[in-house]
């Protein structure tokens, strides 16, 4: 195994020997282990609502809290989990940490949601509404403070159970989110078809808004779309001062990025958010 720098920045492992069957065998186990104990831990990043200048959401970012390698990226273990058929069970545990931490934060007097991302695999379990629905009863959030982030190449894997695993949710009154928008195909057939409330702009059209005329182009027609769609805007990826900027000035509705905050451990999160200096809202239109 070897250090690299996770995305958010911090000491992640990455398992180099992946190819090796015998690693792979001993890291399947210890996974297993990891999901029967609580080292699967969601991270929260916080989403920005340029309206009002508020923080509104955290989406949740699960990590391998690993014994003896650290924290681990969810890139060096999904794949693993995905084959192993243990998506449902990793779905379940981010859930519902995720749903008992926001219910937390709700109580202490803030007013937030939770995304929470969603595989193939989850997408194909028809018993995933009906589970949803009991994580809600049982830590009492309202159903319409979760989201769930599902990716266009879920939405292609199996259309019509899918599709049925989404009206089952849709059903519950939790929102729905088209993850890495822009990046997968077929994107407005879909956009016509799918029951989705939310889009959030792939993080790659943001880092270059102010150095790419064709990268603005493509975020202000989709901001535009969304509005004409009547769907909430999430841009991820904001990394800077300028681009957040920018964003606002399009009327943008949310913003998600290093620039914003980067994920963190579900104990800083009521931290950060009475040392979080209040964002101007933004301009009124016209
Ligand atoms: P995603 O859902 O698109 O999440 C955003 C990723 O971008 C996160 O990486 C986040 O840390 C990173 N990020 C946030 N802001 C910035 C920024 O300003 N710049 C850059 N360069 N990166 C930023 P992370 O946490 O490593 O997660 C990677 C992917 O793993 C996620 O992409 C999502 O597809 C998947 N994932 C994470 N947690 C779960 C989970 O609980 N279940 C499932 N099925 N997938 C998950
Ligand atoms: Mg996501
Ligand atoms: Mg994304
Ligand atoms: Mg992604």
């Amino acid at each position: 195994y070897s250090a690299k720098r996770a995305r958010d920045g911090s000491q992640v492992w990455t398992p180099d020997g992946a190819t090796d069957p015998r690693d792979r065998l001993q890291t399947l186990e210890e996974l297993r282990g990891a999901l029967d104990s609580d080292q699967l831990v969601p991270h929260y990043q916080p989403q920005l609502d340029l309206r009002s200048g508020q923080v509104t959401g955290v989406e949740a970012l699960v990590r391998w809290a690993h014994p003896e390698r650290g924290l681990l990226a969810p890139d060096t273990f999904l794949g693993l989990a995905e084959q192993a058929g243990l998506m449902r069970r990793l779905a379940l545990r981010v859930l519902e940490r995720s749903l008992r931490d926001l219910q937390g934060w709700r109580a202490a007097g803030h007013d937030l949601s939770v995304a929470v991302n969603l595989s193939v695999s989850n997408l194909a379990d028809v018993a995933l509404p009906d589970q949803v629905a009991m994580l809600l009863e049982a830590t009492g959030v309202p159903a319409a403070a979760l989201t769930l982030e599902i990716t266009e190449d879920v939405l292609m894997a199996d259309a019509a159970r899918s599709s049925q695993v989404l009206a089952g949710l849709r059903a519950l009154g939790v929102r729905l989110s088209i993850d890495d928008y822009g990046t997968g195909y077929s994107s407005l057939t879909y956009l016509r078809a799918l029951p989705v409330h939310e889009l959030k702009l792939d993080r790659s059209f943001v880092g270059q808004l102010t150095s790419d005329v064709r990268s603005a182009a493509i975020v202000r027609s989709t901001l535009q779309l969304g509005r004409d769609l009547g769907m909430t805007i999430v841009v991820e990826g904001v990394e800077d001062a300028a681009a957040l900027a920018v964003l606002r000035e399009w009327r943008c509705d949310v913003a998600q990025g290093y620039h914003v905050a980067r994920p963190m451990a579900a104990e800083d999160v009521l931290d950060w958010l009475a040392a979080r200096l209040p964002t101007p809202a933004a301009p009124l239109p016209g």
